[in-house]
């Protein structure tokens, strides 16, 4: 009771901030790409992790305020690496229920154009299991983000129970392999995601994997034929100057 009362103009006490976790390409081991990730600098119960927020702001409309938030802090940091002339992609969690707003889109073109942010360098991440509710409404909201220019994610793929087929009927560019399936030791249920990661790669969609925590699970993602990683191997999520000091920005 009193966590929702206290999310109550958290936003606006600037207790909410943005963490932001490196994706490297691996190829070539840079890192590419940082995913924005939702932390709240609670006054007493210390930084409290999305897990302890997000489900409870999508019950009370909460998240559109966050969600702007992030957007907003996302932009700005994307547009400054970007003046920086450091080509830094930035990824933002978005849930469906700020899909449901009819003043979303226009409000993020806005906000593209405010920061001078070029939509190439940014992807917005949907989960697999929040896409697949209600396929024709996601699918012409995600159709006029694509015509902005932004890329379009699959996030926590595989855990959400859709079947590829469906999937498709939206314009997606990135997969994101849940960290699960990264993580399996399991030979056969691994042999399955380096099947999945082929057929997806072939439709010219980007796959990253997730959760990478060892040298091995790098490795392997690698010779699955995913182009990015992310995971505590690579790095946790920092805050923005943390990032800043680890591309020289
Ligand atoms: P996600 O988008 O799948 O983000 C990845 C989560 O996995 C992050 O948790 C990250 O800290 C964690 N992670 C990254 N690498 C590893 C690893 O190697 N091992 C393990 N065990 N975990 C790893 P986090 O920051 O707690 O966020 C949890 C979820 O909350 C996110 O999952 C996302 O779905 C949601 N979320 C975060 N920020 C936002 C936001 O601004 N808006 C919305 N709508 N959802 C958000
Ligand atoms: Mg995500
Ligand atoms: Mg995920
Ligand atoms: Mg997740």
């Amino acid at each position: 009771m009193s966590l929702d009362e206290d999310l109550q103009g958290a936003v606006a006490r600037g207790e909410l901030t943005a963490y932001y976790q490196p994706q490297i390409d691996l190829g070539t081991d840079r890192i590419v790409a940082v995913e924005a990730l939702a932390r709240w600098e609670h006054p007493t119960r210390g930084l409290l992790p999305p897990r302890d927020f997000i489900t409870r702001a999508e019950e009370n409309g909460l998240i559109h305020e966050i969600g702007d938030f992030m957007m907003e802090t996302g932009c700005e940091s994307g547009a400054g690496w970007h003046g920086h002339g450091l080509d830094l992609e930035v990824a933002v969690n978005v849930s469906a229920v700020q899909l449901t707003d009819p003043a979303f889109l226009g409000g993020l073109s806005e906000l593209l154009e405010t920061h001078a942010m070029p939509p190439e360098l940014l992807t917005i991440e949907i989960t697999e299991s929040q896409l697949i509710e209600d396929i024709p409404m996601v699918a012409t909201r995600l159709g006029e983000l694509a015509d902005l220019g932004v890329g379009i994610s699959i996030d926590d793929f595989g855990t959400g129970h859709s079947s590829l087929s469906r999937l498709q009927e939206l314009p997606f560019t990135e997969l994101k392999i849940d960290q699960h399936f990264v993580q399996d030791d399991d030979e056969t249920r691994l042999a399955l995601v380096a099947i999945m990661v082929g057929l997806i790669r072939d439709r010219g969609v980007r796959v990253v994997a997730e959760g990478v925590e060892t040298l091995d699970q790098l490795r392997r993602v690698r010779d699955f034929g995913c182009e990015r990683a992310q995971g505590f191997y690579v790095s946790r999520p920092i805050s923005k100057s943390g990032i800043d000091s680890l591309i020289g920005a």
